[in-house]
């Protein structure tokens, strides 16, 4: 086994996995409301291609967690199979998703059944009407009954992502959080990062965690958690004495770089070292040309040894990654 280390020493063992970068949603901070072209379907990775990469990360490079994540990896019609392949692997991972809940109503007894470890719903708002307005979608109800029947399946802890926007959902951060507390839902906030398709993200305007820690200081006690972060991106805090939590990933303003565990694979098959890269290694090429196992784990250890220090977004010569979110995988 080699790991998968960088020139900075920092070692990947979280494998997030884009299964599709379609969506059944269209949030104004990930994806234009019309004209995002699909993958073509020979370019996406068929699910026999999928599992083979990702055994070969958990067997030769150290991969220890993996998250199946998209687009919406709920609307990847082989995803349970998927699911139930990987959780065979030996030595076992942790295995989970991020979801925008749509379709988990029907699927989670299935997901927990095929050895999904956990869920993470995406969910900004707890207003229906706003909900419509930042994913341009009538969904809310079916995020709502998606989390109930993760909980209901033991996919727990369930965590929910909440993104704050500008003029939108900006006022929000404790009503969203008592809703979460109410339900046993682990909140986490995400800063808002330049990852949309239509390159309106701006610093300016954006939502800070300083700003997101106010507004709950003034209707909750925060206090930081113990337990030391680690490489987890999320600040954590016992809220009124606990043992509730809330989280905090400030990617931009308190960037977590320096810790960062990750490692990611796109639906069509690159490697990406960071969410930020501007460069992607090709591995369905390799592997569709007859690549053994090996020669595979060697060209994924070539692309994380050039892993950038940081991701730069304070740097004036930033640049936005030629591909969205939805295509990269959050
Ligand atoms: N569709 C699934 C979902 O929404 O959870 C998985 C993919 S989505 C790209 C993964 C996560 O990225 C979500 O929690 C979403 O809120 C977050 N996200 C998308 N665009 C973002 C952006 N520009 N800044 C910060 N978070 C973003
Ligand atoms: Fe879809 Fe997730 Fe992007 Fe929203 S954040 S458009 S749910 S991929």
């Amino acid at each position: 086994m080699q790991p998968l280390v960088d020139r900075y020493g920092r070692v990947a063992t979280d494998l997030r996995v884009s299964l599709t970068d379609r969506c059944n949603l269209r949030c104004s901070y990930c994806m234009p409301a019309e004209g995002l072209d699909w993958l073509p379907g020979e370019d996406q990775l068929t699910d026999d291609e999928v599992v083979r990469l990702i055994t070969v990360a958990v067997e030769r490079l150290g991969v220890r967690e993996v998250r199946f994540t998209g687009g919406e990896p709920l609307v990847r019609r082989g995803l349970v199979d998927i699911v139930r392949r990987v959780r065979a692997l030996d030595p076992e991972v942790e295995l989970s998703i991020t979801s925008n809940g749509i379709g988990l109503a029907r699927m989670a007894g299935a997901l927990a059944e095929a050895g999904l470890d956990r869920v993470n719903v995406s969910l900004d708002t707890v207003r229906s009407e706003v909900f419509q307005e930042i994913t341009r979608r009538d969904r809310f109800t079916d995020v709502v009954e998606g989390l109930a029947a993760a909980e209901e399946a033991g996919l727990r802890p369930i965590k929910v992502n909440g993104v704050l926007l500008r003029g939108v959902n900006d006022d929000q951060a404790p009503e969203l959080l008592r809703w979460c507390l109410e339900r046993g839902y682990q909140l986490r906030f995400i800063e808002q990062m330049p990852l949309d398709a239509q390159h309106g993200w701006s610093r300016d305007t954006m939502v800070t965690a300083d700003e997101i820690f106010a507004q709950l200081d003034r209707e909750f006690a925060l206090t930081p958690a113990t337990e030391p972060r680690g490489s987890a991106p999320a600040e954590l805090f016992l809220v009124d004495g606990g043992p509730a939590t809330v989280g905090v990933i400030a990617s931009v303003t308190r960037p977590f770089c320096g810790d960062c565990d990750r490692v990611r694979l796109t639906a069509d098959g690159q490697v990406r070292n960071c969410l930020f890269a501007r460069e992607e290694s090709d591995l369905r090429g390799a592997l569709r040309a007859g690549a053994s196992d090996a020669e595979l784990a060697e060209r994924w250890l070539v692309a994380m040894a050039g892993k950038a220090a940081g991701h730069g977004i304070d740097d004036p010569t930033f640049l936005q990654p030629d591909r969205p979110m939805s295509a990269i995988g959050g």
